[in-house]
């Protein structure tokens, strides 16, 4: 080993906990859609994090407002006003069905503070003993106790029980299942808009309404993790604008300031005021630095034709992932997603999928086994999907 060039896996594997199934591939730049690794070589990227470089990696304007900020000022504790915090707080009431937001610094977070502050409002509102949330089977919310207890995957829960208590799980799309849950003790329900880390599931379009209406009904809040699909994801700001519904709390993270850690929850007002001084708190939540660069996130994506960009690029994938799917039918179950959350369910296992094409320059991911997901930078160009559909077809063609 000299000096210039470590073996960065090995002394990874020897000093960091092994929690991650990780890619044997240390990168260390990215532009754009492309990231490059300790050896020079060129990958396309379509993971981006797992979509939170929306922008692209090193966006040239969100790397020169971190830049800025940081030589102004990095932090200073939440007991004082800082501006970029209040900045990006406008430009999100502005443009969601929101009145206020809390800020912290991960999607886990921001989940953890809107079960909170569904307990607290309820508690307020009705008193005592209405604290339980429904949530989804198959629902991915964060790994902290109380997130993990919201998540509707057992795998994620094996060896960590007693789980927090006050969560319900109903099978995902059954609006019946759902009716039959809700009790006296139900404050909430709790719910990805369009399922990510389940394996890119999109419900029928008149299931949200209808979970809309059920919390209506039964004065419950109807709260959106908007952790992975939203920020411009599916071509709208939010996913759940494609449904023609308002949440009454809606968190963020993921995509939120392009890579620099910072979680949102946003709730209406009558919601929001049971947060108050002393109920809450983060430390580094609403950083300046990560704050700057979620102004220049939401800004971009707010600009001109961005978003129908993003669309079109959505549909242009979706097709070439559906004509792929036509042509190996023995190999390809379905194609799933909306905007730029695409997933391509297989009928074999997706792991060697995921090796072979890091071989050839593309990075991908694979969830529940089968599911490839595809989720890359929303500035992709059809030029370089192309170049992934060609990779995918290889790799079809030769398992025949
Ligand atoms: C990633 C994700 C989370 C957890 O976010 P972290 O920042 O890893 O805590 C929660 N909900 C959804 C839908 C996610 O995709």
């Amino acid at each position: 080993m000299d000096a210039g060039k470590k073996d960065w896996m090995s002394l990874s594997d020897r000093y960091i906990m092994h929690t991650y199934g990780r890619s044997p591939v240390t990168l260390v730049e990215g532009k754009g859609c492309r990231v490059f690794d300790s050896d020079g070589k060129m990958y396309l990227d379509f993971v981006a994090g797992i979509a939170v470089c929306n922008l692209g990696h090193t966006h040239p304007e969100v790397a020169e407002a971190v830049c800025r900020q940081a030589q102004k000022l990095v932090h200073v504790s939440n007991l004082y006003y800082t501006v970029p915090q209040i900045e990006l707080a406008e430009l999100l009431i502005e443009h969601s069905f929101a009145d206020r937001v809390f800020f912290c610094n991960s999607g886990a977070e921001a989940n953890e503070a809107a079960i909170k502050l569904a307990r607290k409002y309820s508690r307020d509102r009705f008193g005592e003993g209405r604290h339980e949330i429904i949530c989804l089977k198959d629902s991915f919310h964060g790994r902290t106790l109380a997130t993990l207890s919201a998540t509707g995957q057992e795998k994620f829960h094996k060896g960590f029980e007693p789980l927090v208590d006050g969560f319900r799980h109903v099978p995902a799309g059954d609006l019946e299942a759902m009716k039959q849950a809700i009790t006296e003790k139900t404050c909430a329900i709790l719910m990805e808009p369009i399922q990510g880390e389940g394996g890119v599931v999109l419900f029928s379009p008149d299931y949200l309404p209808a979970v809309r209406k059920l919390c209506d009904e039964h004065r419950l809040l109807l709260i959106l993790d908007e952790v992975q699909v939203g920020m411009g994801r599916t071509g709208t700001l939010f996913a759940h604008e494609h449904y023609g519904i308002k949440p009454d709390m809606m968190t963020l993270a993921k995509a939120l300031a392009n890579g620099l850690p910072l979680g949102a929850l946003l709730a209406r007002e009558e919601v929001a005021i049971s947060f108050t001084p002393g109920t809450h708190a983060s430390t580094f939540g609403g950083n300046p630095v990560a704050c700057a660069a979620a102004t220049v996130v939401l800004k971009t994506l707010l600009e001109g034709d961005f978003l129908s960009n993003c669309q079109g690029t959505g549909r242009y994938f979706k097709q070439g992932l559906e004509d792929l799917a036509a042509r190996y039918p023995s190999l390809i179950k379905e194609v799933r997603g909306l905007g730029l959350i695409l997933g391509l369910e297989l009928k074999v296992e997706g792991a060697d999928f995921v090796t072979n094409l890091l071989h050839k320059g593309f990075l991908i991911n694979c969830t529940q086994g089968n599911i490839l997901r595809f989720t890359p930078p929303l500035i992709v160009t059809k030029a370089e999907i192309d170049l992934l559909l060609g990779a995918l077809d290889e790799e079809c063609r030769k398992r025949l």
